[in-house]
């Protein structure tokens, strides 16, 4: 089957999206989407929930993870596609990945008290419906929800961001492990977003020399957060790199994205889907 609008990124409640999985595949289903993957934070779990509603929609699934890692001290994000999901390597390794989270959110807790916000980490919580996956997005909605900024953006750029008060560094998982986890599992590493990444063309390439090598196959070059010269860069990097290539809004909630499920240009025609790989 060919596809006509792939959606292979976005997130449910089991992280820090704001639908319930079987929410976000009907969604995806009214909005012309016929190939979907829920790609949740570091979680799994709602894999099999949004597999049964996208059947119940009539709409094709394969599962997907977003995993957050650093690489040479930048935070970036590799996306997961179509793997085993009740494989243990990937599953144990999440479970593991996440334990750090709660931590984290505990340390920006103390590093917002310290500038007179108490209660925050706490008040976080109250807004994470697995609070495994406590994510700085869930700060940012509770923090808008007190007055601290009037939008989520807002409370990013101002206190969520490195070198801001409520940022605290953390140790995620290496490239090589997200890529190799994915793999064992029998799926498809692919560099999510890779606009959104403060980086010199330099350190891109030899970021994508690092992920190639360790065994990555796709990069996002049609995705909720690239300007279409984005798109443009990032279509000659998969051709230079003969990396299959992804597509996915990034929806995250109506309130909060700018780009619903499947509402985004389709890839340049030449380049390889990523669906290929996969289904
Ligand atoms: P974390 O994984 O806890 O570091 O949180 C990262 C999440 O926060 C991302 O997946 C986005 O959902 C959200 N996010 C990151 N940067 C921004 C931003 N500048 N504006 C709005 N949301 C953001
Ligand atoms: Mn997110
Ligand atoms: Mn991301
Ligand atoms: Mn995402």
């Amino acid at each position: 089957m060919t596809p006509a609008n792939f959606d292979f990124h976005c997130h449910s409640v089991v992280s820090d999206g704001l639908l319930p999985p079987q929410d976000v595949a009907r969604r995806a289903a009214a909005n012309g989407v016929d190939l979907w993957a829920l790609t949740d934070h570091d979680d799994l779990g709602g894999l099999a929930v949004a597999r049964q509603a996208a059947e119940e929609a009539g709409m094709a699934f394969e599962n997907g993870v977003e995993i957050s890692i650093e690489w040479q001290g930048v935070p970036i994000h590799i996306v997961g596609l179509g793997f085993d999901a009740a494989h243990p390597v990937l599953s144990d390794s999440l479970n593991e990945l996440r334990v750090g989270r709660i931590e984290r959110a505990k340390r920006m807790g103390e590093a917002m008290a310290a500038i007179g916000i108490p209660g925050v980490y706490e008040g976080a919580l109250c807004f994470a419906t697995n609070p495994s996956l406590i994510s700085r997005a869930h700060f940012a909605r509770y923090m808008v929800s007190i007055g601290i900024a009037r939008d989520v953006p807002g409370v990013f750029q101002h206190y969520l961001t490195p070198g801001k008060p409520g940022y605290v560094d953390h140790r995620w998982a290496t490239l090589a492990d997200a890529i190799g986890w994915i793999t064992t599992a029998g799926g498809v590493a692919v560099v999510a977003h890779p606009g959104r990444y403060k980086m010199s063309g330099g350190d891109m390439r030899r970021f994508l020399d690092d992920f190639k090598d360790l065994g990555g196959q796709g990069l996002e070059v049609t995705c909720g957060s690239h300007s279409p010269d984005n798109v443009m860069h990032f279509a000659r990097l998969a051709r230079h790199y003969a990396f299959h290539a992804s597509r996915g809004s990034d929806f995250h909630g109506p309130e909060e994205s700018y780009v619903d499920l499947g509402k985004l240009p389709q890839l340049p025609e030449d380049l390889k889907p990523v669906w290929r790989l996969i289904c």
